[in-house]
């Protein structure tokens, strides 16, 4: 899409505002399941916690998706956007045995990360199949706030407790009908992520009835010109030739299935945000957005370095800026950035704000969460509508 579309959508819904472009949805689900498209049971679970509007889960429904949940409430967010319990998956990790048997008797497939939680469900529910997520203690990239694999990680059952994980399943005859693993965002060596995945096949021929194995996600897309991004076509090489060979030694039908949030959604997404100011301080230019980290909280919370563009004023002379919010605390998004000539009313865009953004959003400094635009055919549709005074008092009680 193109900036002038982005301009008129910001005159039309206000901002800040987030815009998510259906095409570019539709092509990174394409450019996966194509370069997997020799394996004939493929599986794309859209990870929802990434962009949970239920018109984008709406969207992905469309093109063929399934998905992967983290909470009750993702599950029924689901089921009311028309997804069926069998097309969602559900991996919670340290959620209550109460959530986790709710999500049961929806019926959608349960995912577990925990011995004891193992066992206490065999237990209870031993007809209920159950799949099991695995840590391989492989870290396939990433900073030590988004890799899941490693020794310490909360997530997964150690690969090294598989002689327990056995004992309970026959202990209970309870029946483990998947096998899981998500090493973490932001895979950058398919080399690594192919070692995890040998890992996964041992463990999986522990088990005599499986039906699919889960290989998570954490395919990296490119924030910047320079950044690299997941080989998808290479690693759907590799990776389908070795799930083919263990296939047949299995001898039994798999599923592969992926969980994609970020590779799915990260680009489709644009923030737009107006500058209320620009302040020249004895060292830098700030120039101050009527946003913060409470709709965009990435950059101060991981780092994440957003690419900003001035659309009012793309052919501008590029100087030096910080971009700060609104918010009454350090809330920078940029340091020391080079963008076209800013002017205190023009439209700053950030890129890749599919994911991870709208979604970890908040009201703090009592701000109201931006308004939701989906921009399929030429056209913007409103999918989530601004906040408004009401929305903040909602569930507040004078006294
Ligand atoms: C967050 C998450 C994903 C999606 O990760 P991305 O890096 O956004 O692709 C997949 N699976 C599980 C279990 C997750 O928690």
């Amino acid at each position: 899409m193109q900036s002038q579309d982005l301009v008129k959508l910001a005159e039309e819904f206000g901002s800040p505002l987030y815009v998510y472009d259906a095409e570019k949805i539709k092509s990174q689900y394409d450019r996966l399941s194509s370069a997997f498209s020799k394996v004939p049971r493929l599986r794309i679970n859209y990870a929802v916690k990434a962009l949970s509007n239920i018109a984008i889960l709406q969207l992905v429904k469309s093109m063929g998706s399934n998905l992967d949940t983290v909470s009750i409430q993702e599950v029924k967010l689901g089921l009311y956007a028309g997804f069926k319990p069998d097309q969602i998956i559900y991996t919670p990790n340290g959620v209550s045995f109460e959530e986790i048997e709710e999500a049961a008797r929806l019926g959608v497939q349960i995912n577990i990360d925990n011995l004891s939680v193992l066992e206490h469900f065999g237990t209870k529910h031993p007809t209920v199949p159950v799949c099991i997520r695995i840590n391989p203690h492989v870290m396939a990239g990433g900073n030590s706030n988004i890799s899941v694999g490693h020794i310490d990680s909360k997530f997964g059952i150690s690969i090294h407790q598989m002689p327990h994980i056995l004992r309970i399943v026959e202990n209970t005859k309870m029946h483990i009908n998947g096998i899981h693993m998500h090493t973490g965002s932001d895979i950058l060596d398919i080399e690594v992520f192919l070692y995890a995945a040998e890992i996964l096949f041992e463990a999986a021929n522990n088990f005599k009835e499986l039906d699919f194995l889960d290989f998570g996600s954490g395919f990296k897309v490119p924030y910047n010109k320079a950044d690299v991004e997941t080989n998808i076509e290479e690693l759907g090489k590799k990776l389908t030739k070795r799930f083919l060979a263990f296939e047949a030694s299995y001898g039994r039908e798999l599923t592969l299935a992926f969980e994609p949030g970020k590779f799915l959604v990260s680009e489709a997404g644009y923030f737009l945000a107006k500058v209320n100011v620009v302040k020249q301080t004895t060292s830098t230019v700030f120039a101050g957005i009527d946003s913060g980290f409470n709709h965009l909280i990435r950059p101060m919370f991981y780092g994440s370095q957003h690419y900003i563009e001035n659309i009012s004023n793309p052919k501008g002379k590029e100087r030096f800026y910080t971009v700060v919010g609104y918010i009454c605390e350090t809330d920078t998004f940029a340091n020391n950035r080079r963008i076209a000539e800013i002017k205190e009313g023009d439209l700053l865009c950030f890129r890749n704000a599919g994911a991870y953004c709208y979604s970890m959003s908040s009201n703090y400094n009592s701000r109201y969460k931006p308004a939701e635009v989906l921009w399929k055919d030429g056209k913007g549709i409103l999918i989530r509508a601004r906040e408004t005074f009401e929305d903040l008092i909602k569930n507040q009680i004078l006294i």
